[in-house]
């Protein structure tokens, strides 16, 4: 196989985790960067709920505090304000490297930033990694790949990604605050085009990624790299202008489903359970990665449309919109590595996972509605 092994096979790894937990297991200190954040909240949950320590990273540029506030007053649970851009001293066993916008909309706020994130944080992370010699985990993206040449994707594939983007023309003219809420501008050109692009997300993905086994090769640390492929369930932002989160929104609100494109390209959707499970799995495993981990079910934007109308309202409508810039056309990960290797796959089929983010979605847009004196 192409995996690396990671070598070293310590027992206990790390210098903290020194606390018995149960028979066979030790009390793990682990950080979570991004925790507060739509993925990170639900693997604290896990890693609360086997007995870890668990300390979050966030700066709340997307997550909220309201994702963890159950967990407060918790002894084993700690949430700390920062910019993982900034440098950190911390004691830990296991690093959870999540802090990353994730939807497009709020990646292309401010690409620069993304960049930084995903370089200076990713670089920090690791440099703590290396100095407490803990393992380290990144959250990588399907958005390697960028706009496939191979179907379905397998992690040996080097990806077909624009590092540039589009340049805006000339005649472009800008229109501020149409269509969604607070933070995506519009260009208006040839049809609507995104003011950012996909690049500062891709990129710094992918250089994350080197940064990663740089400090393996280099530093010997305990890496572990997971490409992750469209996931979606309870507490994703509500306005965050990805598919799932838009669709869910959009039938409870009785509006009209809104269809980039020709709503025939392709997306793969992984319920978020299913994804901690094969986060934990990697991170406890032996194999270094890449993984992908993503369900590969896959379906076009009008057949996810379909699903959707099924589970919230029969009466649901579509309205079709001009596509966003660089858009992929398909994508569906080859999880036989995954399968393989961490003896792990999804259990959570589409049609199952729906049903079970609508009470989250439905009762934050009465909150919501409520707030605004509804
Ligand atoms: P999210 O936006 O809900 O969570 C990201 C979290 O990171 C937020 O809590 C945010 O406040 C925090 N954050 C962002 N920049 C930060 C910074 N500079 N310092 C500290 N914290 C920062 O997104 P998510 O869906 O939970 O994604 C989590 C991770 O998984 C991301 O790295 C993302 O790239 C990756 N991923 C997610 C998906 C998906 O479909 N959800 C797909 C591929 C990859
Ligand atoms: N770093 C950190 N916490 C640590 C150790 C390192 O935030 O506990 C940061 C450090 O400030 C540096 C980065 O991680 O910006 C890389 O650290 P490394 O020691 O690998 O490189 P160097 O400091 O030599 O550039
Ligand atoms: N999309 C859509 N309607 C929406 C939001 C997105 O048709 O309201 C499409 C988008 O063009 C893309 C797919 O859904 O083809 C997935 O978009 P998302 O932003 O969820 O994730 P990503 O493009 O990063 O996979």
């Amino acid at each position: 196989s192409a995996s690396f092994s990671s070598g070293t096979n310590r027992a206990v790894y790390g210098k903290v985790g020194r606390v018995p937990v149960g028979i066979g297991r030790r009390r793990m200190r682990v950080v979570v960067t991004g925790g507060a954040g739509f993925v990170g909240s639900h693997l604290v949950d896990k890693l609360i709920a086997r007995g870890d320590e668990v300390i979050v990273l966030d700066n709340f540029f997307t997550g909220r505090k309201d994702n963890l506030v159950h967990l407060f007053g918790n002894p084993m649970f700690e949430l700390i304000r920062h910019d993982v851009v900034e440098p950190i001293l911390l004691e830990v066993d296991q690093i959870y490297h999540l802090a990353c916008p994730a939807s497009p909309v709020h990646y292309k706020y401010n690409p620069v930033k993304t960049i930084k994130t995903n370089v200076m944080g990713t670089l920090n992370m690791l440099g703590l990694a290396k100095r407490v010699g803990a393992r380290f985990l990144l959250t990588s993206t399907s958005e390697v790949y960028g706009d496939p040449l191979q179907h379905p994707q397998k992690e040996t594939y080097w990806g077909n990604v624009n590092p540039i983007g589009k340049v805006a023309s000339a005649t472009t003219i800008i229109c501020f605050g149409c269509l969604f809420s607070y933070s995506c501008r519009l260009l208006l050109s040839f049809g609507l085009i995104w003011l950012g692009e996909r690049s500062c997300y891709d990129e710094g993905k992918r250089t994350a990624e080197t940064l990663a086994m740089d400090y393996h090769r280099g530093a010997g640390v305990e890496v572990r790299i997971a490409r992750i492929f469209n996931t979606y369930g309870p507490r994703m932002c509500l306005d965050d202008g990805r598919v799932v989160s838009n669709f869910v929104a959009q039938a409870i609100r009785k509006l009209p489903m809104t269809v980039y494109g020709d709503g025939k390209q392709t997306r793969s959707f992984q319920y978020v359970s299913d994804l901690v499970d094969g986060l934990v799995a990697l991170m406890d495993g032996e194999h270094i990665g890449p993984f992908n981990l993503g369900n590969p079910g896959e379906f076009t934007m009008l057949e996810l449309s379909e699903v959707v109308k099924e589970t919230i309202d029969p009466s649901a409508t579509v309205e079709f919109r001009p596509n966003t810039a660089d858009d992929p056309h398909m994508r569906k990960p080859d999880i036989s590595k995954a399968k393989e290797l961490l003896n792990w796959e999804p259990k959570i089929s589409l049609r199952e996972g729906l049903p079970l983010m609508v009470g989250d979605f439905r009762q934050r847009i009465l909150n919501e509605d409520e707030g605004k004196g509804a």
